[in-house]
């Protein structure tokens, strides 16, 4: 029987209220350009093309066998995961975290980001999202029935954000930043942060930094934990992923740290929602943690070489790329009078590269474009001889 009624009109506002998701569109265009059997160049989703380490994949064969680990996940994390992440972390930043209730093993750090306004914001609170940046922030907000105020990365500032210029009202709950930056490249110093707290203390504004690219940094330079202020640990959250680091995506592991009460409330929304992560990857990120610096320093040194070779063939066509200081991404300003979109589209199309529309990340990224470094050098070589060959 016909259906009686369209079921258009039974999907809700808040589904419609979004734009279709970015990196989706992008798997797709993929899709289609992989099946005209012309060789990609893969330049646009972060998705690292290098493999986990070895001994993190034997770790998971390992602990494959083991029946305990095929049952329900514990919801918050695996104790032991937590006690390295907290060994690391104060290694690393020297803060100290508490295991049992300062840290949160999320599926992905993408959980924990989608779901923190669920946590905070009530019916049309506030959140404030940096322009350009991660999709997931404004359309969590969005989904969650809160309203998404943007505020603009600038150049002239470094990519950072003009904290004197954002508008705040009593409205306003929750920051969103992302240092090292996606897709900027940019790394602040920690005197940033310190203004960052004051800025939050002020407001009343939690703060939430996605530090999914945490350890890769380039030139010597080390990235900071907002963490790292004196009192900041107790207003706010910083979220981290195996992703990028570890080459592992496909895992979908990260964690939250930070206050405990914010720990709880995004725990209560993750366990209604979701449940605990597969034992074998939190065994696997175990692994990771233990594996020594200079695994990671290789890694490092690996996507640094990619954005010599890439911001080098850029500038050589008449591009005018920022010079990343961490992350895996190149953001260029288009030098024609082209926009991101069509641009994008005639890289594809003419070149068979795949790259990331800057007004992908937002409004104010219409006229650049977002190279990542997820490609050996030889690709991204041949990617800058074919643009120079279609004269871009
Ligand atoms: C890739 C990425 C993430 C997601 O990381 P997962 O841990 O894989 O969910 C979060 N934030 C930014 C800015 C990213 O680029």
């Amino acid at each position: 029987m016909r259906g009686k009624f369209k079921i258009e009109n039974r999907i809700s506002l808040r589904v419609k209220s979004l734009r279709p998701y970015l990196f989706y569109k992008i798997a797709k265009a993929k899709e289609k350009a992989l099946a005209s059997s012309k060789e990609l160049i893969d330049l646009g989703a972060g998705d690292p093309d290098l493999f986990p380490q070895k001994k993190i994949i034997e770790t998971l064969r390992a602990q494959a066998l083991k029946p305990e680990n095929h049952r329900h996940p514990v919801y918050e994390g695996i104790m032991e995961l937590k006690v390295a992440i907290a060994e690391w972390f104060s290694n690393r930043f020297r803060v100290k975290l508490n295991p049992r209730d300062e840290i949160l093993i999320l599926g992905g750090s993408k959980e924990g980001l989608g779901l923190i306004p669920w946590a905070i914001l009530n019916p049309n609170e506030i959140a404030l999202v940096p322009d350009p940046g991660y999709p997931v922030y404004h359309r969590s907000v969005l989904l969650s029935g809160g309203k998404p105020v943007f505020f603009p990365l600038i150049k002239e500032n470094n990519w950072l954000p003009d904290l004197d210029k954002i508008k705040v009202s009593f409205k306003s709950k929750l920051i969103f930043l992302n240092y090292p930056n996606n897709p900027t490249g940019a790394v602040p110093d920690l005197s940033f942060f310190e203004k960052l707290f004051e800025f939050a203390q002020k407001n009343k504004i939690v703060v939430c930094n996605d530090m999914a690219y945490s350890e890769i940094t380039f030139d010597g330079k080390k990235s900071h934990s907002f963490l790292e202020i004196e009192g900041a640990k107790e207003i706010g959250l910083e979220f981290f992923s195996f992703s990028k680091t570890y080459s592992m995506t496909g895992w979908r592991i990260g964690f939250a740290v930070g206050d405990k009460r914010l720990i709880d409330a995004l725990r209560e929304i993750k366990v209604t929602l979701s449940s605990g992560v597969f034992h074998l990857t939190q065994k696997g990120a175990l692994s990771a943690l233990s594996l020594p610096q200079k695994e990671i320093d290789k890694i490092r040194k690996v996507y640094q070489q990619r954005r010599d070779v890439l911001v080098k063939g850029l500038k050589e066509l008449g591009w005018r790329p920022e010079v990343p200081q961490g992350a895996i991404f190149v953001w260029a300003k288009i030098p024609f009078s082209l926009d991101s979109e069509k641009m994008a589209m005639m890289l594809l199309e003419k070149g068979g590269i795949l790259t990331t529309p800057g007004i992908g990340l937002g409004k104010s990224g219409k006229d650049y474009i977002r190279f990542s470094l997820t490609s050996p050098v030889e690709k991204i070589k041949e990617g800058l001889k074919r643009m120079e060959r279609i004269r871009l």
